[in-house]
């Protein structure tokens, strides 16, 4: 009876390990799929700058990127093109749901119109877990980013005329229920960016290893290869919000300039801006010196604090050319990049000290000039009046000897009339 217990308990035991062995092993076996989207590529070239192709440097990123996360483990990696390839939007969407994707990472480079914006983005899904898991993962991007010295422009949302998901790639990933980010790296058409991918393709390929180590730290990846585990990597949790979550689409409430100091000596001119935008925050500014005709390049504006929250007040010189009529203004941009242009601040020209020291050293040199002129011209007087005195002098002893010799004559003939 025991026996047979026994026997009836172990085939029991055996057959359960059989029907559930593959769940178990699947389970373990599970790998999280990672879809990588290099942006553009065939007719479609993405941002030029001089002789770079956006297509090319997101193909290149992303082959680096795919390298760099397969060497942790329990993860496969895709692209969702291989080369120079035309594909849409909805098919790089549409192969990324066939390959059962955990997460999509959708790559870029920048340019501005103005060619006046520099720095990093990160645009996320508007809508639900989409927003709160692209949010999330954008934060360790931009934190990576910003790491190595790119300025964050923010992690934001961007929508189309119905209300939804402007970038397509994000909307049709949300619409197949995959998470999604799209990664701005920096602006090709700025000086300040250019030294992050003009040093050839090695640059290009730490761009991809830098997005790979975000992805790990989101996704809590280990790699024996590489010796990191980031499986207890804090990852902030987004909370999930109930409405679309709408982009900034008001400027900046507040921009007041004012001078606070002048340098007569130097011509330079401490500013003062405040600025503020309750919707979002101040990203830019940029000044004018006459009246807005021109501005200057943008500069970032402080946010110390969060990426998000910036400062309501900023203190700057700049150096204003001597002699010339100043009308001051301010811009500040938001982190949408709208704009609010501050009141004109005119102000009386600084003069040039060189040249009032030139100007002072010319008049001293007339000074002197007019007092030697006016000295000279009355010795010319005194002169004239001696000359003159002695021509009169002269006359005089001419005339008296004149008379003299006369009177003389005269007595002499008197004297001849006399003997005869
Ligand atoms: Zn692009």
């Amino acid at each position: 009876m025991n026996r047979r217990f026994f026997i009836l308990l172990s085939i029991t035991g055996f057959i359960f390990i059989l029907a559930f062995a593959p769940v178990i092993c699947a389970r373990a076996d599970e790998k999280l799929v990672i879809v990588i989207d290099p942006g553009h590529g065939g007719d479609n070239l993405g941002a030029l700058y001089e002789e770079y192709t956006e297509k090319e440097m997101n193909l290149v990123v992303a082959r680096a990127m795919q390298e760099e996360l397969l060497k942790y483990e329990q993860v496969e990696v895709y692209l969702t093109r291989e080369g120079d390839t035309n594909i849409s939007i909805k098919d790089r969407a549409a192969f990324a749901a066939e390959k059962n994707a955990d997460f999509l990472f959708c790559l870029h480079f920048n340019t501005s119109e103005e060619r006046n914006y520099f720095g990093a983005e990160v645009w996320v899904p508007a809508t639900g877990e989409y927003y709160a898991k692209g949010y999330s993962f954008a934060q360790i991007e931009m934190q990576e980013l910003t790491g190595i010295g790119l300025y964050s422009r923010g992690i934001k949302t961007r929508l189309n005329n119905l209300g939804m998901d402007y970038y397509g790639i994000l909307r049709y990933c949300t619409a197949k229920k995959i998470p999604s980010a799209l990664i701005e790296h920096c602006h090709l058409d700025h000086e300040k960016d250019q030294g992050f991918y003009q040093e050839g393709e090695e640059q290009l390929r730490e761009f991809g290893r830098l997005d790979a180590r975000a992805v790990a730290k989101y996704l809590g990846l280990r790699s024996t290869i590489l010796g990191v585990d980031y499986s207890d990597h804090p990852v902030q949790q987004t909370d999930i919000p109930s409405e679309t979550v709408a982009p900034d689409r008001t400027e900046p409430e507040l921009c007041r300039i004012e001078a606070a100091e002048i340098r007569e000596d130097t011509g330079e001119i401490t500013v003062h801006i405040e600025a503020e935008d309750p919707d979002s925050y101040i990203l830019y500014y940029g000044y004018s010196i006459d009246g807005g005709r021109t501005w200057s390049p943008l500069e970032e504006w402080p946010r110390p604090d969060q990426w998000d929250h910036s400062s309501r007040e900023h203190e700057f010189s700049i150096t204003v050319p001597f002699d010339q009529e100043l009308q001051l203004m301010a811009r500040v941009y938001n982190g949408f990049d709208l704009y609010t242009e501050s009141d004109r601040l005119d102000l009386p020209p600084v003069p040039d000290p060189q040249r009032l020291k030139e100007e002072a050293k010319k008049d001293y040199v007339e000074i002197h000039y007019e007092e030697e002129v006016i000295s000279s011209s009355e010795d010319t007087a005194e002169d004239s009046f001696l000359q003159i005195a002695i021509i009169i002098g002269l006359l005089l002893l001419l005339m008296f000897l004149l008379t003299l010799v006369m009177a003389k004559m005269i007595i002499s003939l008197i004297k001849g009339n006399k003997r005869r």
